[in-house]
């Protein structure tokens, strides 16, 4: 037999992920009939192919390679503790360095009082463990009848049953049964898509209110938690009207439901500050981590939770736990990405350099005829494509359509920009530079070129009635 590698044929490698590989969200044959880009290597914030072409990646992967790609150290992490400990288990009252260390780490690095942390392998398991985790809070307080959890349409929280059921992807509860019962959703803040002619502050306001006609209706001593995060992230990078979260707040603490903050892409520098919750000034009981925590390098997630709720979860064992909660390899993987995006003033960067040149870049975008908005939180950028910018108009092509076209003609001049529907999303690396962001931009500006004449030739640019 011989052996797979980088320097097999590209059409060979293509060929032998068809006949065996299950893409996550992708539909199989239409992949496999074109065949997927095999990537090869990374370093910085680009990525190369089995062709040789390189390629900006402006989505840090899939928002988690904060730290940029090909960092030595994380590896060296990861091999000096393979070799001291490559597992054990937290299950049977034991524990180990990495563990400990790690979660003093978090510790420190997240706001207000949360000082403990339930440790998963992705952001799907962790906030299937945040489930369980705020029903048994309320078990445990003598309230077990409050078991609802309330999310957001187009929230996305994971791809677990539980997870997926947490989230308000349509498409997802389309398949296999979902969404698991006791969880609600209500509209989104995204005041672009959404909000008419309405004023955006007044619009923040009606948004989170459904939180509480959500509570009233349900019943407020069946309300467990809302979930929320603080950016909806793969929703299309839609940022909340400022009068949002204060008011969400006010309306967790006056019916006494616990507030989780879905940290997973917002945490760890992304929006210019370590999470999320600080730039909103939010305080949630429970905090939901995973991607830019190890950067990628080692699949890691977790649950930090209050003094309050870990000293109620503490009363009883909570049946539940992963057998890599807290694995050594990945806890150490995590701990070099923290201490190098500290002691580099990687985060710092973001929120005093970086974030604020994407922004002044990023916004001249808006000029562009097929741009309707175009808007940044931190190092992550979204733009809505429209046929009608003046009227934030939707395409009358199927939704996602013009996205596609955009995204295709961005891989054809080296730049990995995502498509939500007809939003186009960015993420980079934090360690993205002032120049890296001017080629970003440039790229983006010339694959908004091709895709709007595509879309013109077409005969696409017709909004939808
Ligand atoms: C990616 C993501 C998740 C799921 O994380 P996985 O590691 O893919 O399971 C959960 N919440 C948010 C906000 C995410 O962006």
């Amino acid at each position: 037999m011989t052996a797979i590698t980088n320097h097999m044929p590209t059409a060979e490698l293509q060929a032998l992920d068809a006949a065996h590989h299950l893409h996550p969200f992708t539909h199989g044959d239409a992949l496999n009939k074109k065949g997927a880009r095999v990537i090869t290597r990374a370093k910085g914030v680009t990525l190369t192919d089995s062709e040789g072409h390189d390629y900006l990646d402006a989505m840090a992967g899939l928002w988690c390679v904060n730290i940029g790609y090909g960092r030595e150290e994380l590896a060296d992490a990861a091999a000096r503790q393979m070799k001291e400990l490559p597992y054990y288990n937290t299950f049977f009252q034991t524990t180990h360095v990495p563990a400990i260390a790690l979660a003093d780490r978090l510790a420190q690095l997240t706001p207000y009082d949360l000082n403990h942390v339930f440790f998963a392998s992705s952001g799907s398991e962790a906030n299937d463990t945040n489930i369980r985790l705020v029903r048994t809070y309320w078990e445990q307080k003598g309230h077990p009848e409050k078991k609802a959890i309330i999310s957001r349409k187009n929230a996305y929280h994971g791809s677990s049953m539980g997870s997926a059921s947490l989230g308000g992807m349509s498409a997802m509860h389309a398949q296999g049964g979902m969404p698991i019962p006791d969880i609600h959703h209500i509209d989104q803040p995204y005041w672009y898509g959404e909000g008419k002619d309405t004023d955006p502050a007044e619009f923040g306001l009606e948004r989170a209110r459904q939180l509480e006609a959500k509570i009233l209706e349900l019943g407020e001593d069946k309300v467990a938690a809302f979930i929320g995060e603080p950016v909806q992230g793969a929703g299309g990078v839609i940022v909340a009207p400022d009068t949002y979260w204060p008011e969400i707040q006010r309306i967790c603490k006056k019916y006494n439901i616990l507030l989780i903050a879905d940290e997973v892409i917002c945490g760890f520098g992304r929006t210019g500050k370590w999470f999320g919750s600080e730039t909103f000034d939010i305080n949630p009981d429970v905090m939901t981590i995973a991607k830019g925590v190890s950067s990628g390098y080692a699949p890691l997630g977790g649950s930090l939770v209050s003094d309050e709720v870990a000293e109620v979860l503490n009363g009883c064992e909570f049946a539940h736990g992963y057998t890599y909660s807290g694995h050594p390899v990945t806890c150490a993987v995590a701990l070099e990405n923290l201490r190098i995006l500290d002691e580099e003033g990687i985060v710092t960067r973001v929120g005093s350099e970086t974030a604020p040149y994407l922004k002044e870049k990023w916004e001249t975008l808006a000029a562009h005829p097929l741009v309707g908005e175009a808007s940044v939180c931190g190092l992550m950028g979204s733009i809505a494509l429209s046929p009608d910018k003046a009227n934030r108009a939707k395409f009358a092509a199927e939704a996602g359509t013009a996205g596609l076209i955009c995204r295709e003609h961005c891989f054809s001049n080296g730049l990995i920009m995502r498509h939500v529907g007809d939003r186009m999303v960015i993420s980079p690396p934090l360690v993205i530079t002032k120049s890296e962001i001017d080629t970003l931009v440039e790229r983006a500006n010339i694959a908004l070129d091709l895709a709007h004449k595509q879309l013109k030739d077409e005969g696409l640019m017709k909004a939808a009635s």
